[in-house]
């Protein structure tokens, strides 16, 4: 008998990934859209999630809603993950991927749509060790369309759904302690959810005897962080990176300004799954 085929696309919340499933909307109606949560994202998160339903006209299936960042907190004896140990997106973004495609999808054929677009040189979706799966066969249509960033831009304003809200702050999807957070976005959290930041703080440890100390961000904690003269000193730095950036491309609105820039913050590649 044939095996029938499925369509997957993942979503976080990014701009990327949301321009992916709009841009597929019409091409694939029978695509299946889902997203992970892993029960820290910020709450624009959810709001923008909201709007893409209306738009796509198509309900979201939401995995991972029993088993949140702290279950594996719990699991993982209290490490919190880091750019080195990143357990976490195992956990909480291609395990539970995997299992709903164990349980729902069996042996069917699994196409499933990555948002890598075609000027960014990175590698895909890759299958854990672990996994039994072989059936699930990634898709690139941004890389194969020759769709770039700002294309990803113009497809949000045309299909009406625009930026999710924290652009204004912060330009990646994700938990609102990532420790893939830039300086600026620290700022940007301590300013719009003080609340937020105050339960990423309440995750940092000290250890008196040892001396050793785990940060979400590199070189400081976040109480060092909030103080107003770093916080002072970081907002200098970024409005001097804007105002070269702004230099560079004159016509360039400010939210894509601030992708720049953070674009060319990252020394290591963040989390495809997480920050699409
Ligand atoms: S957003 Fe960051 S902290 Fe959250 S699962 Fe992804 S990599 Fe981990």
């Amino acid at each position: 008998m044939a095996k029938n085929v499925r369509h997957l696309l993942g979503l976080s919340g990014g701009k990327d990934s949301s321009a992916l499933a709009v841009y597929m909307r019409d091409r694939v109606p029978e695509m299946e859209y889902f997203f992970t949560d892993t029960g820290k994202e910020l709450p624009e998160t959810y709001e923008f999630l909201d709007r893409l339903e209306v738009i796509l006209g198509k309900k979201i299936i939401r995995l991972n809603v029993e088993r949140d960042f702290d279950h594996w907190l719990t699991i993982q004896g209290g490490m919190l993950p880091s750019s080195q140990v990143r357990w976490c997106t195992i956990q909480l973004k291609i395990r539970p991927f995997e299992k709903y495609v164990e349980e729902n999808i069996g042996k069917d054929k699994v196409y499933h749509y990555i948002a890598i677009r075609a000027d960014e040189d990175r590698v895909g979706f890759k299958p854990l060790k672990t996994t039994s799966l072989r059936n699930i066969i990634p898709k690139y249509p941004f890389k194969e369309d020759g769709i770039t960033k700002d294309d990803v831009y113009q497809i949000l304003e045309e299909k009406g759904l625009g930026l999710p809200d924290y652009y204004k702050w912060r330009t990646r999807s994700g938990c609102y302690f990532c420790f893939f957070q830039r300086k600026s976005e620290w700022v940007g959290l301590l300013e719009q959810h003080p609340d937020l930041f105050e339960l990423a703080k309440g995750y940092e440890k000290f250890n008196s005897e040892t001396g050793e100390r785990f940060t979400w961000s590199q070189g400081e904690s976040l109480e060092e962080l909030a103080n107003p003269e770093r916080i002072e000193q970081i907002k200098i730095n970024t409005e001097k990176a804007k105002a070269s950036k702004k230099k560079e491309k004159p016509n360039r609105r400010l939210i894509e300004i601030l992708t720049d820039i953070h674009d060319d913050e990252d020394d290591e590649e963040p989390c495809l799954i997480c920050h699409k």
